[in-house]
């Protein structure tokens, strides 16, 4: 199964009722650009930023950061870059940006709030983004947006950015697709406003769960509860698929459910249209895909929307399964 897997990686993802879906990668930095290359990933989904800013002494400047992304965007020779602005915070810690420390780190001053909040250095990502996007498809991607306000806030920015280049005579597309991260619930709950604002949702899971469940992903104790295949995760993926397609946006998936076998069926079911995974698992979710009629993918995952707990959910995913082999 490995081998045929290899063997089919490079070919686009599509479903055996012949449906395109982009399988993207995730990715933490450029050492990472080999195996993505190699996964037959058809762009990078989610970059996540915060890398480059740890095991450090002081954040990379613009030049630094400039030269980081044209590498990415050329070596990645046509294929999409979606960069996430700095996801500070939490799980990411950050030492020299002297933050404080926080009584409760996942609902602080984390991704874009502080980022909102620290001008000079959200100033710099924006102008080393948009000086990349002038050399390849680039996206952007806001993290943690939890209120309108602060959407509006980072497009604000991103004009200030691009003033600036404009004065200064440096290129950049000027059509640089902006989206943002849908992982705090009431982002959800407002994704038809958010959408208006937005080139594309990606659906951060991970958080998403952890904030639906009121469950630290971090915490061993509570490890059982953290699941991305609960009723309520599914229906908040529903939610905001359907405010992404009545907006015309698209929506990805980004989040460790991307990679999970089992969430696969649910996720087309539910109208995602990208997948954004760790590279590893990208040849074999390309087989997976193709086994499964869209269809019927949609049955199943109606059916999940109106079941109560994960065992539930699980155990259909399950029949759902066995009846394809
Ligand atoms: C997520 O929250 O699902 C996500 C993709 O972002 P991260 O794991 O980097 O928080
Ligand atoms: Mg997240």
């Amino acid at each position: 199964r490995a081998a045929q897997a290899a063997a089919i990686r490079h070919r686009p993802a599509v479903t055996r009722d012949g449906q395109r879906r982009c399988v993207a990668a995730n990715m933490q930095g450029l050492q990472d650009l080999d195996a993505i290359l190699d996964s037959g990933a058809e762009e990078v989904g989610l970059f996540r930023t915060e890398f480059l800013f740890m095991n450090r002494a002081e954040p990379p400047d613009e030049a630094e950061q400039f030269a980081l992304y044209r590498q990415a965007v050329e070596r990645l020779d046509g294929r999409s870059l979606t960069i996430r602005t700095l996801d500070v915070g939490a799980d990411k810690p950050v030492p020299y940006l002297g933050r404080p420390a926080e009584t409760n780190p996942s609902l602080g001053w984390r991704g874009l709030r502080y980022c909102l909040d620290s001008p000079d250095l959200f100033q710099t990502q924006l102008r080393a983004v948009l000086r990349a996007s002038a050399l390849g498809p680039v996206r952007l991607m806001f993290p943690m947006v939890s209120t309108l306000d602060e959407m509006l806030a980072a497009r604000k920015a991103l004009d200030a950015a691009r003033r600036g280049l404009d004065e200064a005579g440096i290129a950049y597309d000027p059509k640089l697709p902006v989206g943002l991260m849908i992982e705090v619930p009431s982002a959800v709950e407002i994704a038809e406003h958010l959408a208006r604002h937005a080139d594309f949702f990606s659906i951060g899971t991970n958080d998403l769960t952890q904030y639906l469940l009121a469950c630290d992903r971090d915490n061993p104790r509570v490890q059982h509860l953290l699941d991305p295949l609960h009723p309520a995760v599914l229906r908040a993926i529903d939610r905001t698929v359907g405010a992404a397609r009545r907006a015309g946006i698209r929506v990805a998936v980004c989040g460790g459910m991307a990679g999970d076998p089992r969430a696969l069926p649910v996720l087309i079911g539910l109208g995602v249209e990208e997948l954004s995974l760790s590279p590893s698992r990208i040849p074999e979710l390309k087989l997976d895909l193709a086994q499964f009629d869209t269809g019927r993918c949609e049955n199943l995952a109606q059916g999940l929307l109106s079941l109560a707990t994960s065992a539930e959910v699980r155990k259909e995913i399950e029949a759902f399964l066995a009846a394809r082999s």
